[in-house]
Parts: C-alpha cells; sequence; structure tokens
C-alpha cells in the first residue's frame, strides 16, 4: 500500500460540486482508500503568462489517498476522472472544468515521458501547499522539505472557502493515528 496525494484545481462550472464529486470519484476508485482531505481554496487563475485577474478565479483542494495502485496507473485514473468532468485539453494551463494532479507518491522520485513525482511545480504553488497543509499538517514534499517551511517562503495568497473538507468526517477520522514511520497524521 502506498499513499498518494493529489491536488485538484477548477476554474469553470460549478467548482465546487466538480471537486466535491471528483474527491469522492477518486475516494471510490479500486485500489484506492480515502485518508484526508483540505477544505477548499481560491485564488487567482495563473497561466503560462502569469497570474490572470481577467480569468475565473480557482477553486482548489488536496486529498490524501492510501493506494496499491501504481502511479502511472493512478494518473491514468485521474485523467480518467478529469474526462467525465467534461476536461478538455487545449492550452496547457488554460481553464479547465477539472485538473488532478498526482503531487506526490510515498518518497519516490518518478520520471517518465507521461509523469513527473514529486510534481515539479508543487512546492511553488500555494494554492497546492496551503489545501495539503489542510489536509496534513505533518505534511512534507519528497525532496523540499516540511510543507509548512515551503509554504512560509512562497507566501500563502490563497483565500479559505467557507465549506467542509471534501471527505465526510468519518473518513477523516479513520486517519491512522500514527503513521508507519512514527509521525502522526497522514505521510506523504
Ligand atoms: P497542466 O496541469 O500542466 O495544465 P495537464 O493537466 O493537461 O496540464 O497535464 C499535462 C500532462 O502532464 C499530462 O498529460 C500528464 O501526463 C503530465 N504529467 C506529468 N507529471 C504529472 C503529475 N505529477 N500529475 C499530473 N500530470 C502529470
Ligand atoms: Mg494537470
Amino acid at each position: 500500500m502506498s499513499r498518494a496525494v493529489v491536488a485538484l484545481g477548477a476554474n469553470l462550472g460549478d467548482r465546487g460540486s466538480t471537486l466535491r464529486a471528483a474527491a469522492e470519484a477518486i475516494s471510490a476508485l479500486p485500489g484506492v482508500r480515502p485518508v484526508a482531505s483540505s477544505r477548499e481554496v481560491e485564488s487567482v487563475a495563473v497561466t503560462l503568462d502569469g497570474p490572470d485577474t481577467s480569468k475565473p478565479r480557482y477553486r482548489n483542494a488536496v486529498v490524501v489517498v492510501d493506494t496499491e495502485l501504481e502511479p502511472q496507473e493512478l494518473l491514468d485514473a485521474l485523467h480518467g476522472i478529469e474526462d467525465d468532468h467534461g476536461r478538455t485539453r487545449e492550452v496547457r494551463w488554460g481553464d479547465r472544468t477539472l485538473d488532478l494532479d498526482l503531487v506526490a507518491y510515498d518518497d519516490r522520485s518518478i520520471d517518465t515521458a507521461t509523469l513527473t513525482v514529486p510534481h515539479p511545480r508543487a512546492g511553488e504553488r500555494a494554492f497546492v501547499l496551503a489545501p495539503w497543509l489542510d489536509a496534513d499538517p505533518d505534511a512534507v514534499l519528497p525532496g523540499a522539505g516540511p510543507v509548512t517551511d515551503l509554504l512560509a517562503v512562497v507566501g500563502d495568497d490563497t483565500e479559505r472557502v467557507d465549506e467542509p473538507r471534501l471527505f465526510d468526517e468519518p473518513a477523516r477520522a479513520s486517519r491512522p493515528a500514527t503513521a508507519p514511520d512514527g509521525r502522526t497524521g497522514a505521510a506523504s
């Protein structure tokens, strides 16, 4: 069993409903068990040209899961869920109904044509770090350090949305009190 961190983002459609449905779909994948989830944050769209206030704002969240799927299998499944939510791929970093990124998979380093883990930009993105820290206060980005430290460097420019966590409380309560390495909460 491995532990995976997935970042969710949406800036088109009913963003909150989409994030919730996507979190449920991820949890329901064969070989996946929900561990923890964040509340939602909102932030300005970032395009290849930088922040763009003329674009619809993003909602982002993070889910932590345990999984028997290999990293590429998990990414393929995430792409299936993106497709189910009408994701199209015209412009890199363009507007989207749903974006699912594999942020981390245990402490593995992967670099193939289709998958880079840890996600190369996760450590610079407050909209990933802030919800990840919300889901797991002990989160560590492999190769980079504690998420709380990374977020302090980047600066948290996200706004917390006043909604519950993406998973129901029972799933959150089922988090192991102690991770295999002895740290509390979700390992990363
Ligand atoms: P972006 O998120 O950069 O706007 P996409 O979501 O369309 O763009 O992803 C582009 C490609 O990035 C995907 O087809 C996928 O193969 C690749 N990719 C590489 N590493 C990752 C990762 N860790 N998580 C998600 N996608 C990844
Ligand atoms: Mg993506």
